[in-house]
């Protein structure tokens, strides 16, 4: 059995799945999204994702496609039709729906949604404490950052540029030559004296989920917490770095721009915060999570 994407209300073989040519997501990036983890066979933060849906439909001024706790029974639907017994990733969709292409919304619109699932392979422990470096550039995005559109062509040209020069990824500099963040993710940096430093969630990053919880997680541990800016010369002296996501968990950076951080391997303070995270994925792994019903 092969994977099974869903289309407004629809299960469909995800090769041939689809969408018309003029839904407002293709033609006008009209639309936002959302990647859940699945660990365990259980969804990851699901709350907080849908929570983080509804505030950028609600600063776009695009209707929920179906109420969410229906949202939440496809979510399933989708874990199960595609095989996610371990770990595994949903992406979600949602356009301002199909209209003859003009700029102004349809005078009655109705929100797509379209679904994809797919299964990942086992975390591989010491995979993420390997360091991947980055190099910056800047920050070409609209300034509203804090919405998860679908507009990421500077996410994507960050990321082919970090390839194009053989790193791994990039981190955007705003115009003062502040890090915002990674092509898809957080960036953070710890500084020689232990504290944890990384940009407020204002309207230039989006508010990560992961780095919600990575905050959680410091503060219970009594580190020393900046939300703040910092530059990439701060970066270059600070004793370690790291990016977090979704997908991407906890990755420590070992090099930006050519210049080592660190010694070149994971820090002591990335590695204790990546052993509380996959804690707290094992957590809801093994159903431990209020509200988690597989
Ligand atoms: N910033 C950007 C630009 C991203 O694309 C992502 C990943 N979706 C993140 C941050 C991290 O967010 P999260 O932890 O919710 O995956």
């Amino acid at each position: 059995m092969g994977r099974i994407a869903y289309v407004n209300g629809r299960y469909l073989p995800h090769g041939r799945a689809g969408v018309h040519i003029e839904d407002r997501g293709y033609q006008f990036a009209d639309s936002v999204y959302e990647v859940i983890a699945v660990h365990g066979g259980h969804l990851v933060d699901e709350e907080a994702h849908l929570d983080r849906l509804e505030r950028s439909l609600s600063e776009t001024r695009m209707a929920w496609p179906m109420a969410r706790r229906a949202m939440r029974v496809v979510i399933r639907r989708m874990i199960c039709r595609n095989r996610i017994t371990d770990r595994g990733m949903v992406y979600l969709q949602v356009t301002r729906g199909v209209a003859p292409r003009d700029h102004a919304f349809p005078a009655s619109p109705t929100s797509s949604l379209v679904m994809t699932a797919r299964i990942l392979p086992p975390i591989n422990p010491e995979a993420l404490r390997r360091g991947v470096s980055v190099i910056t550039t800047p920050d070409l995005r609209w300034k509203r950052t804090d919405i998860k559109s679908t507009s990421l062509l500077p996410n994507v040209l960050a990321r082919q540029q970090a390839i194009d020069v053989g790193a791994d990824d990039a981190w955007m500099l705003d115009p003062d030559g502040n890090v915002t963040e990674g092509s898809a993710s957080n960036a953070w940096i710890v500084g020689q004296d232990g504290s944890l430093t990384t940009r407020q969630a204002d309207w230039r990053i989006l508010k990560g989920v992961t780095r919600r919880v990575i905050l959680r997680i410091a503060a219970e541990r009594h580190l020393r917490i900046n939300e703040r800016p910092f530059s990439v010369a701060e970066v270059k002296v600070a004793a370690e770095a790291f990016m977090t996501s979704t997908t991407s968990l906890l990755k420590p950076v070992v090099r930006i721009d050519g210049v080592h951080i660190g010694d070149g391997k994971i820090g002591p303070v990335s590695a204790h915060l990546l052993r509380a995270y996959m804690e707290h994925l094992e957590e809801i792994g093994a159903g431990a999570q209020e509200g988690q019903h597989g």
